[in-house]
């Protein structure tokens, strides 16, 4: 099979059933051609196995040439000019971007719902949403379009869509893979990841893309491991901490007892599991749209008008123009984010609401790491409930927030977080969460490996 072959098919395969997901923000059809004739002129690596194979990108990751619009109204039309550093590394190792994928607009929300662009749909059960903010990345995978994909995570957008479609999802630890090209929702809690259909292939996407990158300083030089070769099978001895109050109110009770019944089978597999807590988790999902606003407010400044995508027509004075350009070109999730990020940086808010909320997250952090001295791994649910019906926290923002109660901590602490498949609740897919310490992949991994 040549990689124009295989390019090919999976562009027809999109064709063919992304009218039912709509998972597609934009299709690279030509570009992928090209690369995919280039890889077969240099001849298909066969040392590395993303040689030669197609995958999705979240739309929010620059693409030279291609509309990049991170699912706004803003960016229409916004051809950047250069690759984010995953999507050049992932090229340069022959893989081949076939198209940009569905999201929450600036990846802010749980549903994909808050797109300016399209509604995807639960690879399962299309009346559920797809989770979000990477919904297009997870049902990419989840229905079989492409075999893996990028998606970036601020407080659960891997992890969370990863358990809605039943598929593997990683957040790296914060500073493992280079946001360079990532257009920034919340600077300090963004990182980029892959979804995948299975342990190894996740495993194989992050070597691919992780590494220090002079352009993201905040990117890490620890050296990268062959994340594959640490996929044995053994977790004999492995200290697993389960937290106590990831399993409390408002978790849904199918979802604890399946998720229970994961941890029994690490624990069959020899693992050691004791209860642990971590007593500030309850402080995490204000304390996050504190802070993630914040930064939001601060990096969505540069959408202007003048310098990106949509600008708004018959304005007077250049103030009229950013004035109703923002208005016009933001949706209404991100003014929200943006007014009480503006309000929490205020003079008069600052001391009571984002240097809070940075002391809660100094207390989120110490409370993982008391935990990481006695042991390996954290196991939780991903999420308090599996997919659910579209508009169905329509009303109420923050019962969407409320959601992201057992993902958000681990972005607050740069933690690598993973969510696997554990079984089904009314045929709707249930994720388990598998916690490591920073830069502690390799066993996230492992653990990941011997229970699928
Ligand atoms: N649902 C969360 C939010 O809306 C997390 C989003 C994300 O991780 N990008 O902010």
């Amino acid at each position: 099979l040549s990689a124009v072959d295989l390019t090919k098919a999976t562009l027809e395969n999109i064709d063919a059933t992304d009218s039912k997901y709509e998972a597609f923000i934009t299709v690279m059809r030509d570009e992928a051609l090209a690369k995919a004739e280039a890889v077969d002129a240099a001849g298909i690596d066969p040392n590395n196995v993303l040689s030669g194979i197609p995958y999705g990108i979240k739309d929010n990751m620059v693409t030279n040439g291609v509309e990049t619009t991170a699912a706004s109204r803003i960016l229409e039309g916004f051809k950047p000019i250069y690759d984010a550093t995953v999507v050049e590394k992932l090229s340069d190792q022959g893989a081949i971007g076939v198209g940009k994928l569905n999201m929450d607009e600036f990846a802010m929300g749980s549903t994909t719902e808050t797109s300016y662009y399209k509604q995807t749909k639960n690879a399962w059960d299309q009346t559920k949403v797809p989770g979000g903010s990477s919904g297009g990345s997870a049902v990419a995978v989840a229905a079989g379009q492409v075999p893996f994909a990028l998606g970036s995570d601020t407080g659960g957008s891997i992890r969370q869509p990863a358990a809605f479609n039943g598929i593997v999802g990683l957040k790296p630890t914060y500073g493992r893979v280079s946001r360079w090209g990532l257009i920034a929702f919340a600077s300090s809690l963004d990182q980029i990841g892959q979804f995948t259909r299975t342990v190894k292939d996740n495993a194989a996407v992050l070597g691919a893309i992780a590494g220090r990158d002079a352009r993201d300083q905040t990117s890490s030089d620890v050296p990268v491991p062959d994340y594959t070769a640490s996929l044995n099978g053994d977790i004999k001895g492995l200290k697993i901490a389960v937290p106590k109050e990831y399993f409390g109110d408002g978790i849904d009770e199918q979802v604890k007892a399946t998720v229970r019944a994961g941890i029994k089978q690490l624990e069959a597999l020899g693992a050691q599991v004791d209860e642990v807590s971590l007593p500030h988790t309850k402080y995490g999902v204000a304390a996050y749209y504190i802070l993630g606003s914040s930064e939001a407010s601060s990096n969505l400044q540069r959408f202007d008008g003048i310098r990106y995508g949509f600008r708004a027509e018959n304005v007077k004075t250049l103030d009229d123009l950013y004035i109703q350009t923002r208005t016009q070109g933001f949706g209404d999730e991100v003014k929200r984010r943006i007014m009480l990020g503006t309000f929490s940086l205020s003079a008069g808010s600052y001391d009571a609401y984002f240097k809070k909320a940075a002391q809660v997250r100094t207390l989120m952090n110490e409370d993982f790491q008391n935990v990481f001295t006695d042991y390996d791994l954290i196991v939780a649910p991903t999420t308090p409930n599996v997919a659910y019906n579209f508009g169905a926290n329509e009303d109420d923002p923050q019962v969407t927030y409320m959601n992201d109660v057992l993902t958000i901590p681990v972005n607050m602490a740069g933690l690598p977080g993973l969510s696997i498949n554990a079984g089904f609740v009314d045929g709707l897919p249930v994720g388990m969460q598998i916690i490591g310490n920073r830069f502690q992949e390799e066993t996230v991994f492992r653990a990941a490996y011997a229970f699928e």
